[in-house]
């Protein structure tokens, strides 16, 4: 079986990665609906949220509330959505979203690209997408008594 991202976690594969520890990595949505989109994955592969255990859920949660407190922060919006998917990618994925309009969740692919597209430009150089993954995951290490 081929999975996109056990190909990320095994590094078989490239992505702009925020954070990572044994069990859990996050990295840059390559199709953002807005700066600081992110996606948390468990490095083991799961097919479904719910299939999940303890405390392996519990980790992607409080991961998502740290990373929602600098998202926050850096991109100046007062709520982050958090959603997992896996419709695309059959691995488990928490979708973690700086919010600015109700629309604003999930990603790009989901969404009917035409009436998407009238709001701005979608498109997002690989060099942007990097430099917000380091600098989410510097937020994150500048954060300890945060630790998950
Ligand atoms: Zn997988």
């Amino acid at each position: 079986m081929t999975c996109d991202f056990c190909d990320i976690v095994s590094g078989r594969a490239p992505a702009h990665i925020v954070w990572q520890d044994d069990d859990v990595m996050v990295f840059a949505d390559h199709q953002p609906i807005r700066p600081g989109h992110v996606q948390i994955i468990p490095k083991r592969h799961y097919s479904y949220f719910d299939d999940l255990p303890e405390p392996l859920i519990g980790l992607i949660v409080r991961l998502g509330q740290r990373l929602a407190r600098a998202q926050k922060v850096i991109f100046g919006v007062p709520r982050v959505g958090f959603v997992f998917t896996g419709n695309d990618v059959p691995h488990c994925h928490a979708h973690l979203i700086p919010l600015h309009d109700t629309g604003d969740v999930t990603s790009l692919r989901y969404f009917d690209r035409v009436s998407v597209l009238k709001r701005r430009d979608l498109s997002v150089p690989s060099a942007d997408l990097q430099q917000m993954a380091k600098r989410l995951g510097r937020a994150l290490e500048e954060h300890h008594e945060d630790r998950i």
